[in-house]
């Protein structure tokens, strides 16, 4: 019988990682053996040290991969599967490809730096301690995406197709839907990847592509996503708030300094900033996007205008590509970025990373935590034990570059530009279903958030839902 193996991304929300094998033969000689997302575990030592581990199946047995999208926990592991002997093609959209091209070589690059950051300081059990795969190794494995249009079916396997339907969670990002046909009865797997929010503006703001899953689904087993299934998102439009707290700073005559990830959250955060300014909600203060991966970020978004949302649409069409916004500056070297902290009039600093755990945000950081008329921002999730986490809540001081700063700035939160679904999006979302699936196995999500929504799924629905565990064969058919 085929089955279906959880390798990652079973009671924590990183490391994205579901085998098929269609033959239920565990050589996965007689059968095909594909792997929906191949991503990195992230967060607590325990889950980054599966990362290391070989996968159940040799690398080289397995025979593709088909992506969702190009977050790290999705997309992280496949440098190190190819490492390992995956010679396949990596499937994917064209603009998952292009964020990959350059999501995966920096997240090499940041393994070099770790492995040689724990050399310099003898930090780990391993001598020399080793990256998991190398820049040049992330820039290899690019050569093994092939790219497949929304819609298309692809047939892998006299018993396995699949194709592409759209998640609405970041720029490319998609569904896989799979057809089994070695059973007899054909089965229908239904892979959800990250779930994006619902056709609302006002209640998933900012939104730069086209937002709310594609509906109407039929499915014998999801594999769902449960990031949110214990939280809801505020249903406050931030638009207000936002513009508050950036006319307070900027009337104090202080900075605005927002920490955000490079891609996807940078450019949503920039085009709210550009309709408010247009709106005359907020002053024309420059805005620095002080982040190289940004600006190729951003020349992604503008190469796949398929994906843009009618607001996204509009505001290219009327003011064009943000890297030439008046008054928008996006910086590439190291030179200009330090000459923003010579800025002493009101202005607007996004940089990253998005949990001040590196990057250019540390100094910008450093620089303007002391005064009280600058303002941080945080428009994204701050992980327990990142300094993200521990200015957000309020500590005296954080430790950068060695040394204490004090956080005398005011600090603030806009908790609604969360890229998932909360369970009542979702409900709205699985209402449109054809029909109830035998089975969904919930992953992607923190113990309580899945339980939780197994729960409601269950009393809502009448589904049968199952939370998935690490290494559980699940069959199909
Ligand atoms: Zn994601």
């Amino acid at each position: 019988m085929a089955y279906i193996q959880f390798l990652g991304a079973a009671g924590t929300v990183t490391g994205s990682k579901h085998l098929i094998n269609t033959s239920g033969d565990p050589s996965g000689k007689a059968g095909f053996q594909a792997l929906i997302d191949c991503g990195l575990f992230q967060g607590q030592k325990e889950w980054r040290e599966r990362n290391w581990r070989d996968t159940p199946v040799p690398a080289k047995e397995i025979e593709a991969v088909i992506l969702t999208h190009a977050h790290l926990d999705h997309c992280g592991w496949i440098p190190r599967l190819v490492k390992e002997g995956f010679q396949g093609p990596i499937y994917a959209t064209p603009p998952t490809i292009d964020l990959c091209g350059i999501i995966l070589p920096d997240s090499g690059h940041l393994q070099e730096e770790d492995a040689a950051f724990h050399n310099k300081n003898k930090t780990s059990k391993h001598d020399p301690a080793l990256p998991l795969y190398t820049l040049a190794e992330a820039e290899e494995s690019l050569g093994y995406f092939k790219p497949v249009q929304v819609g298309q079916t692809v047939q892998l396997s006299p018993e396995l197709s699949f194709r592409f339907v759209r998640a609405a969670h970041i720029l490319g990002s998609c569904m896989v839907e799979v057809t089994l046909g070695s059973t007899g009865r054909a089965q229908r797997l239904l892979f959800t990847g990250d779930i994006g929010r619902v056709r609302d503006h006002k209640v998933a703001p900012g939104k730069v592509v086209h937002s709310g899953p594609a509906e109407g689904e039929t499915a014998d087993v999801v594999v769902m996503e449960s990031t949110y299934g214990n939280r809801l998102h505020p249903k406050e439009d931030p638009m207000p708030e936002l513009a508050a707290l950036i006319n307070a700073t900027a009337r104090r005559g202080g900075c605005a300094v927002v920490p955000a990830f490079a891609v996807e959250r940078t450019q949503k955060f920039v085009f709210m900033l550009k309709h408010l300014m247009e709106c005359s909600q907020i002053p024309r203060i420059p805005v620095f996007c002080d982040s190289p991966m940004a600006i190729k970020a951003v020349e992604i978004f503008l190469k796949h205008d398929e994906e843009y949302s009618e607001e996204t649409r509009s505001m290219i069409r009327q003011y064009g590509s943000p890297l030439k916004w008046p008054g928008f500056s996006f910086v590439l070297t190291a030179e200009e970025s330090k000459k923003i902290n010579d800025v002493r009039t009101p202005a607007i600093i996004v940089s990253s990373s998005g949990m001040a755990t590196a990057g250019r945000i540390l100094h910008h950081l450093s620089q303007r935590l002391p005064d009280p008329k600058n303002l941080i921002l945080f428009i994204g999730f701050q992980a327990p034990g990142t300094r993200g986490f521990a200015i957000k809540n309020q500590a005296d001081e954080v430790k950068i570059f060695g040394g204490m700063v004090p956080i005398r700035a005011q600090v603030a939160a806009l908790e609604q530009f969360s890229d998932h679904a909360d369970p009542p999006e979702l409900l709205q979302w699985l209402r449109t279903f054809r029909g109830k699936p035998a089975t969904t196995y919930l992953v992607h999500g923190e113990k309580d958030a899945s339980s939780q929504l197994r729960d409601l799924m269950t009393k809502e629905l009448g589904w049968r839902v199952e939370v998935a565990e690490y290494l559980e064969k699940v069959g199909i058919g």
